[in-house]
């Protein structure tokens, strides 16, 4: 099977021909079961996230956090990911994709889906809340739905106006042009977020937005600046009882309720998609700033 495959950091990536699966794993496009999966059949759809696989009896495994896991494997990281025909995975965490979901659906919400769906319950988002979405990029068009569906009051932060808009039209209750105003401030006028899901990959970005933060509020990390730090006001953390969290993808469980919410037409995926010759380009395209939504690679599978 051909994937597109990392050979070196910074070095374009290679198409060349990738092995069969072992025990315990399936070939994705359900072609054929591996060995010792009963749970699954040949030709159910299912999506693979990052959480490749965890060990299942450490401390955080059977305790809901399996993303904690240190004997984690991550897909495309740890072993042959998605950018390929066909590929490997393990069974018990490929999450079958309801019907209704499209494929080049499913593909952004298992892992932007999965990632701010699962921020927001680390923040404890309730519906009187004040929810400030901080970066509109690949993620956080669906953190602003997510948001709007626990009912909070939505707060879309972001340097661009076309993302801006969009947010809008998903639903964000104020917008904020964090280039021409002041970020905390604007917050500060609707008393301060309960929470602020911090998801553009810029450190000011999440001090911005931490700045607003109301007394109690959380300032969920999400993003993933290279080196990134934050300085942190002990005297306003002590006095105000903020806190800050970091917040990784999520488990098998968030990821399926994110496929229920998307059967049930409670969210829009924002995405464009191209062929998987194009992956070096398509790459390119995206550090540029030139892509809007999500790239989803059109394997001919359907849509
Ligand atoms: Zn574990």
């Amino acid at each position: 099977m051909k994937a597109a495959v990392v050979r070196a950091f910074g070095e374009p990536l290679v198409i060349e021909e990738r092995p069969e699966p072992g025990p315990g794993q399936v070939r994705i496009r359900l072609e054929a079961s591996g060995e010792g999966v009963t749970h699954m059949a040949v030709g159910q759809r299912v999506a693979v996230p990052w959480l490749g696989r965890v060990c299942g009896r450490c401390e955080h495994c059977p305790s809901g956090r399996e993303t904690l896991c240190e004997q984690q494997i991550n897909t495309g990281y740890g072993c042959d990911g998605g950018y390929a025909e066909k590929m490997p995975a393990w069974a018990d965490f490929a999450q079958q994709v309801p019907g209704g979901v499209t494929p080049f659906d499913a593909a952004p919400l298992t892992y932007a889906g999965v990632t701010t769906y699962k921020a927001l319950k680390v923040a404890g988002v309730t519906p009187a809340q004040v929810v400030a979405i901080s970066g509109l990029g690949g993620l956080g068009d669906l953190a602003v739905q997510y948001a709007e569906i626990a009912g909070a009051t939505v707060a879309a932060i972001d340097v661009t106006d076309d993302k801006l808009e969009l947010a809008h039209e998903l639903g964000a209750d104020l917008v904020i042009g964090a280039r021409k105003q002041d970020v905390g401030q604007e917050l500060k006028k609707h008393g301060g977020a309960h929470a602020a899901i911090a998801l553009a990959v810029n450190p000011a970005a999440f001090e911005a937005v931490g700045s607003g933060l109301r007394r109690g509020g959380k300032l969920v990390m999400v993003a993933l600046p290279a080196h990134g730090t934050i300085q942190v006001p002990i005297y306003d953390t002590v006095l105000n009882g903020t806190s800050a969290i970091g917040s990784v993808v999520g488990t098998r469980q968030v990821l399926a309720e994110v496929f229920r919410l998307h059967a049930a037409g409670r969210t829009k995926v924002m995405y464009e998609t191209r062929p998987l010759a194009s992956v070096n380009e398509s790459i390119d395209a995206v550090l540029r700033g030139e892509v809007k939504a999500r790239i989803v690679f059109d394997l001919g599978v359907g849509g």
